[in-house]
C-alpha cells in the first residue's frame, strides 16, 4: 500500500492502546529530530533554518526541533507567546497578515527578533508604537514568478492579487518610514510564494528574491543584509514516502548564496518539517457494504484530521491488524476491495480516504493515518458533534 509505515515505537503504542483510547495522535519525537538533523545537515552552514510554527506547535515538537533550528517563525499574538514558553530565548519572527495592534505591542513588549511586515499601514502602526527601540523589520513582497520558476506549484500565491505583503512596486513608499536614524531598521525582504514546490522550483524562487533584493538595495543605496525565501517545501500526500530532496535545496541555495556575498539566505518551512513524525491511529467501529461499496467507519474523523477535507486527498494509511474478536457474531470484514474510510461525523464530506484497495479491513482493526504531524490535529474542527478529544502521545525525543 501507498503509505509511509508507522515507526516501531508507533506501532508498538498502536497495540497497546485499547479502543476508548483511541482515536489518538502518536508523535514519534525521535524521527521527527532524526529528519530535522538531516535537513540541518544538507543546508550550508550559514543559511538560517526558520520553523513556521504554524504547522505544529506542540510545545514538545518546537523542544525537539530546538537544537536544528535557528529560530521560529510565528503568525500571530498567540503563536508569539506559545512559542515564546515552549523555547525561551530563541528567535522569533513575527509574520503574519492582519497583525493587531495589541498583538505589536506584545510582539515589541517580548522582543520578538524579527517583524515580518506587510503593508505600509502595519509599518506605520509599528513605528508609532515601537517609541525609540530599535526594530529589525523585513518586508514581505508578493514578487511575481513566472510559471518556469514554479513548475507545479499546488498552491501558488506570488505575483497575482493577494492579501499578503506589499506589491513590489509599493515598497518604496515604505522606505521614508525606514530610515537610518527612525527606531525601524530594515534589514532585508521577505516572501513567502508557493506551497508544494520541488527542490528545482524552490531553489528558482530563492534566486529570483535575492536577486530582486539585491537589485533594490542597490537602487536605493540600502544595506539590506537579510533574504527569508519562505517555507512551501512539498509533502506529498500521494508518495508518502517520498521526501523533499534537501540535499539538492541546499546545494541551490550554497550557489544562490555565493552569488551574493554578504546576504544571509533564511527559510521557514513548516510541514516539510514536521508532517512525517505524526500518525493519527484510530480504529474501526463498523465495517459495512452499500450497493456494492464497502465502508469502514471509523472511530474520530476529519474534525480530528481535517488535512484529506481540506486538501482533498485520500489520506495514506496503513491497517495494524488485531486478532481478537469477542463478540458472538461474525466479524464484519472487507476484502481485497476498495474501502472507503469515514468518521463518526453526521456528513457525508467526513471521509479521509475514498475507495482505496484493501487486503483486508475488520471491526476492531487499527488503522493508522502517516504524515499527520502538521496541519493536521491543529487545523481540525474539533467541536463539531461533541465527540470526545483524542489522546496525544509524544514517543522518545
Ligand atoms: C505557512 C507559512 C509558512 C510555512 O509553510 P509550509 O508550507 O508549512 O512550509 C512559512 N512562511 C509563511 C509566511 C507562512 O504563512
Amino acid at each position: 500500500m501507498n503509505t509511509l509505515p508507522t515507526t516501531a515505537p508507533v506501532a508498538a503504542l498502536a497495540g497497546h492502546l485499547s479502543g476508548d483510547d483511541l482515536p489518538a495522535y502518536v508523535y514519534d519525537l525521535t524521527a521527527l529530530a532524526d529528519h530535522a538533523r538531516e535537513i540541518r545537515a544538507a543546508l550550508p552552514p550559514d543559511i538560517e533554518l526558520y520553523y513556521a510554527a504554524k504547522a505544529n506547535p506542540a510545545p514538545p515538537v518546537l523542544r525537539s526541533l530546538a537544537p536544528y533550528v535557528t529560530g521560529y517563525e510565528v503568525a500571530s499574538g498567540g503563536e508569539l507567546a506559545h512559542v515564546r514558553e515552549a523555547v525561551p530565548q530563541r528567535p522569533l519572527a513575527f509574520g503574519g497578515p492582519g497583525k493587531t495592534e495589541a498583538e505589536l505591542r506584545r510582539a515589541l513588549e517580548l522582543g520578538a527578533e524579527r517583524f515580518h511586515v506587510e503593508s505600509e499601514h502595519e509599518l506605520r502602526l509599528l513605528a508609532s508604537l515601537a517609541g525609540d527601540r530599535p526594530v529589525d523589520v523585513l518586508l514581505r513582497v508578493n514578487l511575481p514568478l513566472t510559471e518556469a520558476a514554479l513548475g507545479g506549484a499546488a498552491l501558488a500565491m506570488g505575483g497575482r492579487p493577494s492579501p499578503f505583503g506589499l506589491d513590489p512596486d509599493r515598497v518604496e513608499d515604505c522606505l521614508p518610514l525606514l530610515t537610518p536614524d527612525g527606531p525601524l531598521r530594515l534589514r532585508g525582504i521577505h516572501a513567502h510564494l508557493a506551497s508544494g514546490l520541488d527542490a528545482p522550483a524552490q531553489t528558482a524562487v530563492a534566486a529570483r528574491i535575492a536577486d530582486w533584493t539585491r537589485a533594490l538595495s542597490a537602487r536605493h543605496g540600502l544595506d539590506l543584509t537579510e533574504v527569508n525565501v519562505g517555507g512551501g517545501m512539498g509533502v506529498d500526500y500521494t508518495r508518502p514516502g517520498t521526501r523533499f530532496d534537501w540535499k539538492a535545496y541546499g546545494e541551490g541555495l550554497a550557489d544562490v548564496a555565493g552569488r551574493h556575498p554578504g546576504l544571509t539566505l533564511r527559510i521557514e518551512p513548516g510541514r516539510a518539517l514536521t508532517a512525517y513524525c505524526g500518525w493519527y491511529v484510530t480504529e474501526v467501529l463498523d465495517l459495512k457494504h452499500s450497493r456494492g461499496e464497502a465502508f469502514a467507519v471509523l472511530r474520530g474523523g476529519t474534525h480530528h484530521l481535517r488535512t484529506p477535507a481540506a486538501k482533498q486527498h485520500d489520506h495514506p494509511f496503513q491497517v495494524l491488524p488485531t486478532a481478537d474478536w469477542d463478540r458472538d457474531w461474525p466479524r464484519p470484514a472487507a476484502r481485497d476491495e476498495p474501502v472507503t474510510l469515514a468518521g463518526q461525523l453526521c456528513t457525508p464530506k467526513d471521509v479521509l480516504a475514498r475507495g482505496v484497495p484493501v487486503a483486508e479491513l475488520r471491526a476492531g482493526d487499527r488503522v493508522a493515518f502517516a504524515l499527520a504531524g502538521a496541519y493536521a490535529w491543529n487545523i481540525s474542527h474539533h467541536d463539531f458533534l461533541m465527540h470526545p478529544k483524542p489522546g496525544f502521545h509524544y514517543l522518545g525525543g
